[in-house]
C-alpha cells in the first residue's frame, strides 16, 4: 500500500518504514503538499484522526492517509504534557523548545522526585489510519517507563535520552533501532497497524 503519513518528522517515517516493510511511506513534503494541523483536541486519537482526516481530503489518488499522535504522560506531572508534548515549556519560554533545553526543563521540573517510583511516565502512541471514506481505522498503545535524572544515550529522537524502559534495562535512547522498535509505543502501534493492512 502506498501510505502518506501525516508528518514533517524524518524521524517517525524512518520507525515506520522500519517495520511496515511491504509498503511505501511518503511524507506531504516528498508530494508537494504542504500540510499544517493544530493538534488541539484532548485525547491522542482524535489528534491523531483529526490530522489523519484532513490531510485525506487533500491525498492524491492511491494513497492511504496515515497520522501518528504521540506523548510522555508524567505522573509526577498528574498526566502532563500529554496531548501538548510538543509544546512543553512554550509557555515559560515564549516559544517551542528544542529537544535538549525541553527535556532539561522537564528533569528541573522533576528535580524533587527522587525516587524511580515517584517518576513514572508512558510514553503513549495514537494512530489513524484513513484508506477511504468507509474504511478508517485507529490504534493507541504505550510503554511504562521512567524519567531519568540524567540524559542518556545518543539514538532516537525528543524525549528517549531521559525515558527509561524498565524492560528492556535502559534509556530509550541508549536501544539500538530494532530494540526500541520492540519495546516502544510506537513500535507496539505499528505492529498492531502492519497486521491491519495484511488483512485489508
Ligand atoms: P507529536 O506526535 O509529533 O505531536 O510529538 C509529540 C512530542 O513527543 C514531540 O515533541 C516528539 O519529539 C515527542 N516524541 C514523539 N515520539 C517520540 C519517541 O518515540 N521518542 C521520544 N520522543 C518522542
Amino acid at each position: 500500500m502506498n501510505i502518506l503519513l501525516a508528518t514533517s518528522n524524518t524521524h517517525k517515517k524512518e520507525e515506520f518504514a522500519r517495520i511496515l516493510t511491504e509498503h511505501t511511506i511518503v511524507l506531504p513534503s516528498e508530494l508537494n503538499l504542504s500540510f499544517d494541523f493544530e493538534e488541539n483536541a484532548e485525547t491522542f486519537t482524535e489528534n491523531a484522526l483529526g490530522k489523519a482526516l484532513s490531510l485525506s481530503k487533500v491525498v492524491p489518488k492511491g494513497y492511504a492517509v496515515l497520522a501518528d499522535d504521540s506523548g510522555l504522560c508524567v505522573d509526577a506531572l498528574g498526566g502532563n504534557p500529554g496531548v501538548r508534548t510538543a509544546r512543553y515549556g512554550m509557555e515559560e519560554f515564549g516559544h517551542l523548545l528544542e529537544a535538549g533545553p525541553r527535556n532539561e526543563y522537564l528533569l528541573k521540573n522533576l528535580k524533587a522526585f527522587t525516587r524511580k517510583e515517584e517518576r513514572k511516565a508512558s510514553f503513549v502512541c495514537a494512530l489513524a489510519l484513513v484508506v477511504d471514506t468507509h474504511r478508517i481505522y485507529t490504534i493507541e498503545e504505550s510503554v511504562e517507563g521512567y524519567i531519568t535524572e540524567e540524559a542518556d544515550g545518543r539514538g532516537g529522537f525528543g524525549y528517549d535520552p531521559v525515558f527509561f524502559v524498565e524492560e528492556a534495562g535502559s534509556t530509550m535512547a541508549a536501544l539500538d533501532n530494532g530494540k526500541k522498535d520492540l519495546y516502544s509505543h510506537r513500535g507496539r502501534a505499528t505492529r498492531l497497524l502492519n497486521t491491519l493492512l495484511g488483512e485489508i
